[in-house]
């Protein structure tokens, strides 16, 4: 007897990943540059040159060292340098030991939830939202509850945010530079938030965690500051990855940063290594852990990212789609010309133009657009749009 609940996440397959393996066929049969694919959410800007240059002298080094294992939570010299990092960009004081290394934003967030969560749990998150964490949550045998979006300008919708705070709330996920609305969340927000779960703590006597999942930190544009989360509020375990910001998605290498300013900071980081343990996410990929740290301030080169957004926005507006301006990330989130956007998406794939429903991020009547592609077929693909916005005129 198989385990129900895991035949089910491994056998319904995202929208996303179908919308791209349908792709990939239909580039087969009608040519690569005939099929406009803004489904999936792979960096097009190749990993910076200084990452092969680390690669290639770190393989000269001895190999029982370079591919062996390191502490569970990260080589101590490497925790050492991205904390030196981070306290130069954010004037904090950390040590390696705030530092946990994780395979990517998504075991750092699966981890942090699990560390603390207990059955019956509550977390909160915002419409839109990355469709992984319900997945996660459930996996910590919690419940993930919606905040609906707030759509004039998908900030926080604090309103319903207050009717669903209560005694139950173990944590909230935030996700800004925000996938999929390329949405920041302005100081002010963040301020808000911060006085709300205080306030919340104080009330129910209980510790509420603030999850601030930041693999998009360094795509943002327009200099758009993006607040460093645990100035605002201790309670706070900020999730990263270098998936887009190094352009290293499938080298799977992030960490979780617990600052000591959390309750029960010692405990919290000896239950985030019981999570990464009990999940079997330990010492994640050596190779890598050093590459980072070689490379560690290099800067996020986003001036392909930022043209597209100004191609692909100003196009779309100009021929009549709706859409909030992003401030950073690499998409754009449109509104659905009816008000079924999988029927807009199944329209849109008659014009080989793949765009990615908005339901599963919790947010229906949108399509995510991902620009993260080469400027040509945008160039290619916005006459493309222009047919299909017709059919609505
Ligand atoms: N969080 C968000 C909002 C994402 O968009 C992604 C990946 O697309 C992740 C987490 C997971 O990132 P990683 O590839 O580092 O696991």
């Amino acid at each position: 007897m198989l385990n129900e609940q895991m035949f089910e996440y491994g056998s319904k397959s995202s929208v996303i990943r179908e919308l791209f393996a349908y792709g990939l066929e239909r580039k087969k049969i009608v040519g690569e540059d005939k099929v406009y694919d803004f489904s999936i959410g792979n960096p097009s800007i190749p990993a910076p040159s200084n990452i092969k240059k680390a690669l290639l002298e770190l393989l000269e080094e001895p190999a029982e060292a370079l591919h062996g294992y390191s502490p569970a939570a990260g080589e101590i010299e490497v925790r050492k340098c991205l904390s030196e990092s981070v306290n130069r960009r954010f004037g904090t004081a950390y040590t390696a030991d705030n530092f946990y290394m994780t395979v990517g934003a998504a075991a750092a967030l699966s981890i942090s939830i699990q560390a603390v969560t207990n059955p019956e749990d509550e977390w909160i998150t915002f419409a839109p939202f990355f469709p992984e964490y319900r997945v996660w949550v459930e996996q910590a045998k919690a419940k993930l509850l919606v905040v609906p979006a707030e759509t004039e300008n998908f900030q926080i919708y604090f309103e319903e945010l207050k009717k669903l705070l209560s005694p139950k709330t173990k944590g909230i996920i935030i996700n800004s530079p925000n996938n999929p609305s390329g949405v920041v969340y302005s100081e002010e927000t963040i301020k808000r938030l911060a006085a709300l779960l205080e306030e919340k703590q104080k009330e129910y006597g209980t510790t509420i965690y603030l999850i601030s999942d930041e693999p998009y930190r360094e795509i943002v544009y327009d200099n758009i500051e993006v607040p460093y989360v645990p100035k605002y509020y201790p309670n706070t375990m900020v999730c990263y990855s270098y998936s887009k910001s190094l352009s290293l998605p499938g080298e799977r290498i992030g960490y979780i940063l617990t600052p000591d300013e959390v309750d029960e900071s010692q405990r919290l980081r000896a239950a985030i290594a019981g999570a990464g343990r009990a999940l079997g996410y330990v010492c994640a990929p050596v190779l890598f852990q050093k590459a980072i740290a070689r490379c560690i301030d290099t800067p996020t080169d986003i001036r392909a990212y930022k043209s597209n957004r100004d191609l692909l926005y100003n196009g779309l507006v100009s021929l009549g789609y709706e859409c909030v301006r992003p401030q950073g990330a690499f998409y754009l989130f449109v509104k659905s010309p009816e008000p079924d956007a999988y029927a807009f998406s199944e329209r849109a794939k008659k014009y080989d133009l793949l765009i990615v429903p908005s339901d599963s991020f919790g947010c229906a009547g949108y399509v995510r657009i991902s620009y993260c592609v080469s400027e040509k077929t945008i160039k290619d693909a916005l006459p493309v749009f222009a047919q299909l916005i017709k059919e609505y005129q």
